[in-house]
């Protein structure tokens, strides 16, 4: 790949630093060689190739670290398992190309079928498709009937969740990811319960460290985040109704919060066909989780707890895979951050979530380069993040 230099956009670096206005980016081999301001570029880089950017924005690539890509986000999971695998495979293809196109490069599945989403991981790094670096967990892991067990491995006790965590890790899997509490989208259930125990999810935290892995649990109600917390997960998703007493314990203990917004507010006007239902049926809970979730937020951020960000697309029928990572950003501005520290959240920490940090997250001498160009200003409206001019994968534009 021949070297070349991006040149004069604004360059927002994703360590949180202020943007860099007429800036350089060299790019040599797929990695970021060096960045700063095009009057300090050193003299030798001068004589790559250039790519004209002035008047355009550069961010890192997004990073999504709770998606499906195995499920289409328009119907429901429970009405896609019963659909032949291969058609799942086919259009999970096309998922995680447009992924890619909307300038999200990296991406965390959080919550596989049928080992489908380990599949794409390999056609995707052997170049066979185009889509996003990958993290995976395999089967989410839950309680007899927990949340989402029709696409679960089923466990009970600590001796069978721990079986259960090292089949994951067997299948490719770079993080485990139980089922802490009920969840919305699974009819019937309520949030608030609890459902694998201290023991069992630590059983899974034991199995998982040891080989060099994370744990992830879906949780809404206090109860379970502070399970989560006390067996030692590395992340909470969703993360809900947290309180104070167990924010505390996530700094002291590291644990992350990755939050998950724009999956708990479809757009009324975009509802799929045949999903009215659904809609209806989940709109009085996602409203209660929204509310609730502004309070967590606050919480977190008051505290000091390490926040991560993802969409949740395809985890249920209304939620789709378009720009969805654009949508997060949307709501972590209007949940207060600002679009610097937002955009910082979905790159920079999401990189620390996915233990990615020494490749990924910042455009800094040595990382992939992987990274947007934007025709407008995200940091004056972060809804800019969708006026996508080139996307990057490695120095490879996509
Ligand atoms: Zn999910």
């Amino acid at each position: 790949m021949a070297d070349y230099v991006v040149t004069g956009a604004t360059l927002i670096d994703g360590t949180g630093a202020e943007p860099v206005a007429n800036a350089a980016l060299f790019v040599h081999d797929g990695r970021v060689a060096w960045a700063g301001p095009m009057n300090q570029l050193p003299a030798e880089v001068r004589k790559a190739d250039e790519v004209d950017a002035a008047g355009r924005w550069v961010i890192p690539g997004l990073i999504d670290a709770h998606v499906h890509i195995c499920w289409n986000g328009r119907e429901s999971v429970l009405d896609l398992i019963h659909r032949d695998r291969d058609l799942i495979i086919l259009e999970a293809v096309d998922t995680v190309r447009r992924i890619l196109e909307t300038g999200t490069t990296t991406v965390r599945d959080i919550g596989g079928h049928d080992y489908v989403e380990m599949s794409i991981r390999k056609a995707i790094t052997a170049g066979h498709i185009a889509g996003p670096r990958m993290r995976t967990s395999g089967k989410v892991i839950a309680m007899t009937g927990g949340h989402a067990y029709f696409i679960a491995r089923e466990a009970d006790g600590p001796d069978d969740v721990r079986r259960a965590a090292r089949e994951q890790i067997k299948a490719g899997a770079d993080t485990v990811k139980l089922m802490a509490t009920g969840g919305a989208a699974t009819p019937g259930q309520d949030v608030m319960a609890s459902q694998l125990t201290v023991e069992e999810l630590a059983a899974a935290v034991g199995a998982a460290h040891a080989m060099g892995r994370t744990v992830a649990t879906h949780c809404h109600g206090t109860g379970g985040i502070k399970n989560s917390v006390l067996a030692g997960v590395d992340s909470i998703e969703h993360g809900t109704y947290l309180d104070e007493e167990t924010a505390d314990l996530m700094v002291e203990r590291g644990t992350a919060l990755v939050l998950t917004q724009g999956v708990a507010r479809p757009d009324p006007d975009k509802v799929p066909p045949g999903q009215q239902a659904e809609y209806e049926r989940l709109e009085k809970i996602f409203d209660a989780l929204t509310e609730r979730t502004r309070q967590s937020i606050q919480i977190a951020r008051e505290k000091g707890v390490l926040i991560g960000s993802g969409t949740d697309a395809g985890g249920n029928a209304l939620a789709p895979h378009d720009f969805s990572m654009a949508r997060e950003l949307e709501c972590l501005v209007e949940g207060g951050f600002t679009p610097l520290k937002a955009l910082t959240i979905v790159t920079r920490n999401n990189a620390g979530i996915l233990r990615w940090t020494n490749e990924l997250g910042t455009l800094e001498p040595g990382k992939l380069a992987d990274f947007v160009i934007l025709n407008a200003d995200p940091l004056d409206n972060i809804r800019n993040v969708r006026q996508i001019h080139a996307v990057y994968k490695g120095g490879t534009r996509i």
